[in-house]
């Protein structure tokens, strides 16, 4: 089934925050004119929506009123009024969400309460810690999808292990080997960028921390923070495009003075992150894309996370799990001395994360699903 045959804006892809505009925009671009693009406005500014609608060329979506800054349930509750409304405006052939955000469930629930066929890009990812609101939303908009795109075998033996239905499972790929192929900007352009920053290319660390895990706590941001200084005290240039809630919490924290010798700057825009990951000695970063993204532009990755819902960069041996404080350092220092073997050794070693088809078999699904509903049953 192709979807030539879906009518225009006739799949309704609800998405909130920056890492569902990124693995979302080149399934938004197989699906076309039927593509209908509801944001939530979960994380709504410039710097974290705004250019990235732009820059990957995404069609100016509907957006939703009063759901930024509040708690999880009013994020959750204004957005699925306002989703419920849409909707019965126009109602979709299918609903389209991705990873595990508040967005994503708001999303998921409307679809469910509508009765409209439900994809879940992204399904299946399990941390198996349930501190973690976003193993709540994953688990929860699982079980009401009607298609899990799972993006690798885990993921599906993941869904397959909490009684799934096998017929609602295919192992797609993710689409973030796409969008990083696409967007990643050529090498002269990247040399221009990097050079720009004064640093060297494989010479300096990249650094992002956001999760509350390493932010809501001073301890936790200090510990961080602390390895990160000792690291550029040492002499590798550590650069930290900085999340607006971690500048929030240095400042409420008092923890400027571990940020002197640490180049901080205000979140990049997309292709200019990918252009400094891919020259970067070392990743530092608590994020979950960046755990995709490094496995396909062959860098090391040291996550500070107590638990990860994407083994396959560890397993593949691209990334490593550390505590934020003597661990990270540790490792860092270790991973920096054997750099040049390590990055000779990753650049050779593929992607677990499929082979760049994974938007256009979702957007095949998608039509079949739409056409067939009674698929889902
Ligand atoms: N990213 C970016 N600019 C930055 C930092 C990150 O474009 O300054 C991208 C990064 O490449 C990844 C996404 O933002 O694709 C990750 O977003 P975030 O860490 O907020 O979410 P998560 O991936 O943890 O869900």
């Amino acid at each position: 089934m192709s979807t030539a045959h879906l009518p225009p804006a006739s799949v309704a892809v609800v998405l909130g925050t920056r890492p569902e505009l990124v693995k979302l925009a080149p399934l938004m671009h197989e699906l076309g004119p039927a593509a209908r693009l509801l944001h939530t406005g979960q994380h709504w500014d410039e710097a974290m929506s705004g250019r990235f609608l732009r820059e990957l060329a995404l069609p100016d979506p509907e957006l939703l009123t009063g759901v930024g800054g509040r708690p999880r349930a009013g994020q959750i509750a204004h957005s699925l009024d306002q989703l419920d409304d849409a909707f019965v405006r126009h109602r979709p052939v299918a609903v389209v969400v991705q990873g595990d955000t508040n967005a994503t469930l708001a999303g998921a629930l409307a679809a469910n309460a509508r009765d409209i066929p439900l994809v879940h890009v992204e399904a299946g990812l399990r941390s198996f810690d349930r501190a973690m609101p976003e193993e709540h939303n994953r688990v929860m908009v699982d079980h009401v999808s009607d298609l899990l795109c799972a993006a690798t075998a885990t993921n599906a033996a993941n869904l397959r292990a909490e009684s799934v239905d096998e017929h609602r499972i295919t192992v797609t790929g993710n689409t973030v080997v796409e969008v990083v192929r696409a967007q990643l900007p050529t090498e002269p352009a990247r040399a221009a960028l990097v050079a720009g920053y004064g640093l060297r290319p494989d010479g300096y660390v990249l650094a992002t921390v956001h999760r509350p895990e390493n932010t809501d706590t001073a301890a936790a941001l200090r510990a961080v923070l602390t390895e990160l200084d000792t690291i550029a005290r040492f002499g590798t240039e550590v650069l930290f495009p900085m999340h607006p809630r971690t500048r929030a919490a240095v400042e409420r924290f008092d923890l400027t003075s571990l940020t002197t010798r640490i180049t901080t700057i205000e979140p990049v825009g997309y292709a200019e992150f990918l252009a400094l990951a891919r020259h970067a000695a070392l990743l530092v970063s608590d994020s979950g894309g960046i755990q995709e993204e490094c496995t396909v532009l062959g860098r090391p990755l040291l996550v500070v996370r107590r638990s990860t819902e994407r083994p396959e960069a560890v397993d593949a041996g691209f990334a490593a799990l550390v505590r934020p404080g003597a661990e990270l350092g540790e490792t860092a220092h270790a991973w920096l001395a054997d750099s040049a073997e390590r990055l000779a050794r990753l650049a050779t070693t593929p992607s677990p994360y499929g082979d760049g088809l994974a938007s256009a078999r979702i957007a095949r699904l998608t039509a079949q699903l739409a056409e067939s509903p009674v698929l889902a049953a």
